[in-house]
């Protein structure tokens, strides 16, 4: 008995730290959020995350899609220092840099998540395996997924295998994200996608 309660503490204590965690909505509200259960889901239609993300994230994300492996964005998670991943998506917490090791598989390697406990794991039959695919308990994002007993001398044998585009990095002394304002997001992603044209020509 004992044990089952510490367990529901647990498990009630990783919630409130993943809704401590949640970046404070702005003064503009996003154009459908849903507010009615613990961890605040973000609800938006295909068009309106189309709008707020760039091709590439959007792919990923919402599609679950995979970048290719030693991509740019995979380099630049390589050059990151102190700091923390958010959810491309929705802000939400995902990883720090100090569950981040290095795999060798071309894609972002955390041996755990972060302690706000925002990343859901799923069972994923697609392509002919069985798979735990992980996503963005807030938003349902697609991030990557999970990979357990593969010999990684970490402390938990596990490996999170996470597409780069699906993070957003906070430097240690950077400020959090906000939740997203779709007017922003928009330009944020107008910005990038005229980089990634630029780049793919
Ligand atoms: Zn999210």
């Amino acid at each position: 008995m004992k044990f089952v309660s510490t367990l529901t503490l647990l498990s009630a204590a990783a919630l409130i730290v993943c809704a401590e965690d949640k970046p404070q909505t702005t003064d503009k509200k996003p154009a459908v959020e849903t507010k009615n259960d613990k961890t605040e889901k973000v609800v938006k239609t295909e068009e309106e995350w189309r709008k707020m993300l760039t091709p590439e994230q959007y792919r990923v994300t919402r599609t679950a899609g995979t970048e290719r492996p030693f991509g740019e964005a995979y380099e630049e998670f390589n050059k990151q220092g102190e700091g923390t991943y958010f959810c491309v998506c929705c802000g939400a917490e995902l990883f720090t840099s100090k569950e981040k090791f290095h795999s060798g598989c071309g894609w972002p390697s955390f041996y755990d998540t972060s302690k706000a406990k925002c990343v859901l794991e799923k069972k994923d039959t697609s392509h002919g395996m069985v798979r735990i695919e992980t996503v963005c308990k807030r938003c349902d994002a697609h991030l990557g997924h999970v990979f357990e007993g593969e010999g990684y001398a970490t402390p938990t044998n596990r490996r999170f295998c996470i597409n780069a585009a699906a993070l957003k990095f906070v430097a240690a002394n950077e400020k959090k994200p906000e939740l997203k304002d779709l007017d922003k997001a928009k330009a944020e992603a107008a910005e990038a996608r005229k980089k990634e044209e630029a780049a793919a020509k």
